[in-house]
């Protein structure tokens, strides 16, 4: 049996449970071993009859005897006793007659379930129980993995098809931490790990498997983000703009004088591009701190020294509002700006193209379309991806090959904790923009609950009379966005008939065409609407200052980050703003989300707190973040761990085609399958 063969190959694995296990990710023997449990029980201590406690979970063993079934109306009521050497206590199933017929009173049977003491008698109910045979049992008398599994799949069998695997593949993947790691670190080997990861031989034997594992995965990320980064400063040179200087001319055409953290970025860049290095550079931005100037002042050095540069989008609404701000910037020096989305008509996105490689396209902006094969440069020299956390590092990884090495900015507004940002980005430079543009009010941010709805419809209203625009944001239904497009329309058609009547209310949803999306967002950039009622889809990036309320509906559905993120479409002018919370949730996670909420306007803050709160799975949100999903390591809970791992990594970058690391190599190829290539 090989770990690349299907799973297939086990026993007990018919096309329903194929399907079903291919639902949990697992194919291969491979998938397998690494579909790791997600708790355990401790079932490796055999408690004599006289001596079970109460009211724990409990294993035992002993014979049955006097099985008999009751009927108690529809139910029927299976009642036997279990004795081993010291004593008898009762058990007792419900709705399972057929027991009656399949035990056998000369077989001693282990069991494992919670006794409790009832009108005087000891018993358990519905106990979990096997036969005792020669061969080892997985689910009795050990530590037994539990597994996180979907309806249609059971414990034991998933237990069942693992111990085969484990029994039929002779090496569970090839050791690629080399010895002198090992021996440094304290880690156990990969076969010891991967066995007692699923069937703990002792809890030493546990942890020694879990701190090996965590370690791995942590170790595979950051070799290969130093990895990365190697690559960029030791490979080609970069190409390097020489009129870098006339960005000056640009910044003293802007309406405003760009802050100080704003200039000192730029001047960070500018030093990169100058030099002879590549940039690979990511700048962090709270929401509001006027990242897009920084991205002009690039793309205007870059198209000043004879090059072309590609701005990307995460969404067609952010892409267009890019676009418009470019043209209107850039118009005046003569500089092309050309937009370039999945949503352009079959000639438009010919001619864009033919702008594109014919050079006449200096900036070249759009959704992930702009790496589409296809869209070919003439002289790419440098590419912008906004919001970064919604671009993948596979898709940093295609950009590279679009140009002749281009130099990269990558832009993000989720501030991303220290720890966080050293696994995501490991292989960028970071900047920070840690100031916003003077005479920003801070957002008067508040949580009620849904009867003041009426009042906030209120305050909506007397805002609208000064000139003010307000956002609504839809709750989300469920993962649809068929769903959530319908509630944002309903909920835009009670408000129009009801309570905002006398305003102009209009409703961005995600089902709607781009050209649609486009025009209602230019009328309401444009001052036309008063109200937006949206779906999420303007959650990243849009830029209207003249609004100044934003009320988010359902908010204990969001994420903090979200909710920061949502909260950032207002605050960006003069005028006071507000953010209203409307939840009627009493858990405590939304309670506390709400205080932070209302506590902080501090994006680092709020994802440090978002982070504990929700787990760095959920954070991540596994793909969306461009890294490879962890499966056991925990980011908060092993930092210890990551720490050692990343002194390896660094200690190694630099070594990875040295014989001592050909497997290590190849297993970070396979960590990243879809992700990072060309390491
Ligand atoms: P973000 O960092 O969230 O992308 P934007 O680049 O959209 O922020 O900028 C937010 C708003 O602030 C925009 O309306 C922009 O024109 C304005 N802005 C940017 N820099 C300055 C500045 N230095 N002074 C005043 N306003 C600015
Ligand atoms: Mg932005």
């Amino acid at each position: 049996m090989n770990l690349t063969d299907s799973i297939d190959i086990l026993n007990g694995i018919g096309d329903k449970r194929k399907k079903l296990l291919k639902k949990v990710g697992i194919e291969t023997i491979r998938d397998l071993l690494d579909y790791y449990p997600r708790f355990y029980e401790d079932r490796s201590v055999i408690h004599k009859i006289n001596e079970l406690p109460f009211d724990e979970k409990v294993t035992f063993r002993g014979y049955i005897k006097n099985i008999e079934n009751t009927r108690i109306g529809a139910k029927v009521i299976t009642k036997a006793s279990v004795s081993d050497e010291t004593g008898k206590i009762g058990v007792i199933w419900y709705n399972q007659p057929y027991l009656k017929n399949s035990i056998s009173e000369t077989d001693e049977y282990m069991f494992t379930g919670i006794l409790s003491k009832k009108y005087g008698r000891k018993e358990v109910l519905s106990p979990e129980f096997e036969k005792v045979t020669d061969k080892e049992s997985l689910s009795m008398g050990r530590i037994i993995p539990v597994y996180h599994l979907t309806e249609g799949l059971g414990q034991k069998f998933i237990r069942g098809i693992i111990k085969q695997a484990l029994d039929g593949v002779e090496s569970r993947g090839k050791e690629f931490i080399n010895s002198d790691i090992r021996k440094a670190y304290g880690l156990c080997e990969r076969n010891f790990a991967v066995d007692n990861i699923h069937f703990p031989e002792s809890y030493d034997g546990f942890f020694m498997a879990r701190r090996r594992l965590v370690f791995e995965e942590f170790f595979l990320l950051e070799t290969a983000l130093f990895a990365l980064k190697d690559k960029n400063k030791n490979s080609k040179k970069g190409i390097k703009f020489n009129k870098a200087k006339a960005v000056d001319e640009f910044i003293e055409s802007l309406p405003y004088s760009l802050t100080g953290a704003q200039l000192k970025v730029i001047e960070e860049i500018r030093k990169d591009i100058s030099g002879r290095k590549i940039m690979n550079r990511l700048i962090q931005g709270d929401v509001g701190s006027g990242k897009t100037a920084v991205a002009m002042a690039a793309a205007f050095m870059a198209v000043k020294s004879g090059y072309q540069c590609a701005l990307m989008a995460p969404t067609d609404v952010l892409s267009r509002q890019h676009y418009a701000g470019f043209k209107s910037m850039f118009e005046k020096f003569g500089i092309n700006t050309v937009l370039l989305t999945g949503s352009l008509t079959a000639k438009e996105r010919r001619e864009a193209y033919a702008s594109i490689k014919d050079g006449s396209a200096d900036i070249v902006i759009g959704t992930s379309a702009v790496i589409q094969a296809g869209v070919e440069f003439k002289a790419l020299a440098l590419v912008i991806t906004d919001e970064q956390h919604r671009f993948g590092v596979n898709q940093r990884g295609v950009l590279f090959d679009k140009g002749d090495d281009p130099h990269v900015l990558v832009m993000t507004a989720t501030p991303i904790p220290r720890t966080l940002a050293l696994v995501l980005y490991g292989d960028l430079d970071v900047s920070v923009i840690d100031e916003l543009p003077p005479g920003r009010q801070k957002i008067d941010t508040r949580a009620v609950d849904s009867r003041y709805r009426e009042r906030i419809y209120h305050f909506i209203k007397k805002h609208v009379k000064d000139g003010r625009q307000a956002y609504i944001i839809c709750p989300m239904v469920e993962e649809s966005e068929e769903t959530d497009s319908k509630a944002a329309l309903s909920y835009t058609q009670e408000l129009k008939e009801g309570p905002l009547k006398e305003l102009k209310v209009s409703c961005l949803h995600g089902r709607m065409k781009p050209k649609e999306k486009q025009s209602i967002m230019e009328e309401f950039a444009r001052g036309e609407t008063d109200v937006l009622v949206s779906t999420t889809v303007v959650e990243v990036g849009v830029d209207v200052p003249n609004a100044n309320i934003i009320v988010i509906e359902n908010a204990e559905r969001f994420g903090l980050a979200q909710l920061h993120q949502l909260r950032g479409r207002v605050g960006r002018g003069k005028h006071l703003s507000y953010c209203v919370l409307i939840t009627d949730s009493k858990t405590d996670i939304a309670k506390k989300r709400m205080d932070i909420m209302v506590k902080s306007t501090d994006g680092f803050v709020i994802s440090e707190k978002d982070l504990e709160l929700r787990g760095p799975g959920e954070f991540f949100g596994t793909r969306q973040a461009g890294v490879p999903e962890l499966k056991i390591a925990n980011i908060i809970g092993d930092s210890d761990v990551l720490k050692q791992a990343q002194e390896a990594a660094l200690k190694i970058s630099g070594e990875l085609d040295k014989e001592d690391n050909i497997m290590l190599k190849k297993e970070i190829e396979r960590f990243f399958r879809r992700d990072i290539i060309n390491i």
